[in-house]
């Protein structure tokens, strides 16, 4: 079996996306996950560049425990007519003491006119001195040929030259990078055919941008060409359209290639670590990531669902569970008893088939109300339990209030609810920024007492839409919440005519639905005794 090297750059090149900034602590929290997920590089920053990236390369010799990556520092060559030896940047790479160190050069001749402004071979001979100097002090250099593909439209000599440099100066991975993003797969296909037939000795890697929406299908089509190291990004991070997603790269050549790339029993691990992943990096992941995304084996239509119950591999690529993932159902009125039955059986809750045509009905008069359980599971779920008798064990509402006050230009939301919780009347009052988050952090605080886990529920998005008034009564608003835990996110649903009183049925649901999950009691709806759940 071929190994395919993969080298993360999630840290470095990832963290070029908008609206993506790291802590140190937020770099080495990643670099675990991405050594648990067992991938054979982490490039961890830019040493000597900014503050930021020095501290994480100096917490990294003590504090990361790597059992399957190898670390990598990532920097530019020597300046032009300067000295390796006395370069800082050279200096600051071999000071951040990783093995290895990827050194990146301008292998596009326009930009060594252009950005270096030196001649061409200058420009190689910076590359040369700067991999035979760090590895005569030791390390073990990769070479990232910047601009390669655009160079090589232009001046193949002289991209080939800049790889040869690297090459006989001791560089281990010559990196083809496409860093402007605009190449196709069969520009890529023919190209590294080209490189590996001038260069039969070295080890080739690549490194695509999405650009053309091509990073993956590239890199794919590079492996088949002859490279052996594939660098990316989790979930696509990088600046503009992102850097070839890791998530789709490891399954395909995986388990559709038939190459050996993470360890083969950490795939199952790759659905986990790319929400984390997002979860510190704090960007909601789109759900229609392939592989792993929410939806990227979810199905919709009733006829389809029943199908998919008898023969699942009819209607999926591949078993969900092999990247972590798993088989969604989600309801709409459209669906029938065998939909419900499946989407009961996803939350871990068994129904008789009356039970289901229970839920159907009372689903329809619901939806007839403007409720939709399409992005609700976490609601779809409190009235699966309900159909079955059970009632939510946490607390009851004697009553809430909300008053918005304009004071001194500012606009303060204060919010008191009244509960009882295990009998005791519990009154707390909290203030947001609106009304719906200071009813969120009052129901929190009369819960946080007995149910310590409310800390762990996070309300993550929220959503507002007017429903149309179609038999002349007061128009109702739908609002939609989504909530998450360490554990994965739901939905849930609330719809009224009052604004406030349909965003506390979702909020309420949610807080619910993340106390159910805490308790562990979302697989067959039994207590462990912790949180007095009960399950008829
Ligand atoms: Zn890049």
């Amino acid at each position: 079996m071929t190994t395919l090297e993969i080298y993360d750059t999630t840290l470095r090149d990832g963290t070029q996306q908008e609206g993506i900034s790291l802590t140190a602590g937020d770099k080495l929290a990643i670099s675990q996950l991405l050594d648990e997920l067992g991938v054979a590089y982490v490039e961890g920053g830019w040493p000597g560049a900014n503050p930021k990236d020095d501290e994480f390369f100096q917490r990294a010799r003590r504090e990361l425990d790597f059992t399957t990556a190898t670390l990598v520092a990532f920097g530019s060559t020597r300046r032009a007519g300067r000295n390796a030896a006395s370069d800082a940047q050279l200096a600051a790479l071999i000071a951040a003491e990783t093995e290895v160190i990827c050194l990146v050069g301008k292998s596009w001749d326009y930009h060594v006119e252009h950005a270096l402004r030196t001649d061409q071979q200058e420009a190689v001979a910076m590359i040369g001195d700067s991999v035979e100097y760090l590895r005569s002090v030791d390390r073990r250099v990769f070479f990232d040929a910047e601009h390669f593909f655009d160079g090589y439209r232009t001046n193949p000599e002289f991209a080939l030259d800049t790889l040869r440099a690297a090459h006989e100066s001791g560089a281990e991975r010559l990196v083809l990078c496409d860093t402007n993003g605009g190449t196709l797969p069969h520009e890529v296909d023919r190209v590294v055919r080209e490189v590996a037939a001038a260069l039969p000795e070295a080890a080739l890697g690549c490194h695509f941008h999405n650009d053309a929406g091509t990073a993956v299908a590239n890199s794919l089509t590079a492996a088949t060409a002859g490279i052996m190291q594939i660098q990316g990004c989790i979930n696509g991070y990088g600046e503009r359209t992102g850097n070839a997603d890791l998530c789709s790269v490891i399954p395909n050549v995986s388990l559709k290639m038939g190459y050996a790339s993470i360890p083969e029993d950490r795939l199952s691990h790759l659905t986990r670590v790319s929400h984390h992943i997002a979860e510190i990096i704090n960007l909601t992941l789109d759900d229609h990531l392939p592989y792993v995304g929410v939806s990227a084996f979810t199905h919709k239509a009733g006829l389809h669902t029943s199908a998919l119950a008898r023969r699942p591999d009819a209607y999926e690529h591949l078993p969900p569970d092999a990247v972590g993932n798993s088989t969604r159902t989600v309801v709409s009125e459209l669906a029938g008893r065998s939909t419900i039955l499946a989407k009961a059986q996803d939350t871990g809750l068994e129904l008789s088939s009356e039970e289901a045509q229970v839920v159907v009905d009372r689903i329809k008069e619901l939806e007839h109300d403007g409720y939709h359980f399409e992005a609700a599971d976490g609601s779809f779920e409190l009235l699966v339990r309900e159909s079955q008798g059970w009632k939510q064990p946490f607390f009851s509402l004697e009553s809430y209030r909300v008053f918005v006050e304009h004071r001194d230009g500012e606009v303060v939301a204060e919010a008191t609810v009244k509960v009882y919780v295990g009998g005791e009347r519990i009154v707390t009052t909290r203030e947001g920024d609106g009304p719906v988050a200071a009813i969120d952090l009052a129901l929190r605080a009369a819960l946080a007492h007995d149910y310590p886990q409310v800390a762990r529920i996070h309300l993550t998005d929220y959503r507002v839409r007017d429903l149309d008034s179609s038999d002349g009564t007061a128009a109702r608003v739908r609002v939609l919440c989504q909530h998450r835990d360490v554990d994965g996110s739901w939905g849930t649903i609330g719809v009224h005519q009052n604004i406030i009183d349909a965003s506390w049925r979702a909020v309420c649901d949610g807080i619910v639905v993340g106390l159910i999950r805490a308790n562990g009691a979302s697989n067959g709806g039994n207590s462990n005794g912790s949180g007095g759940l009960q399950s008829e």
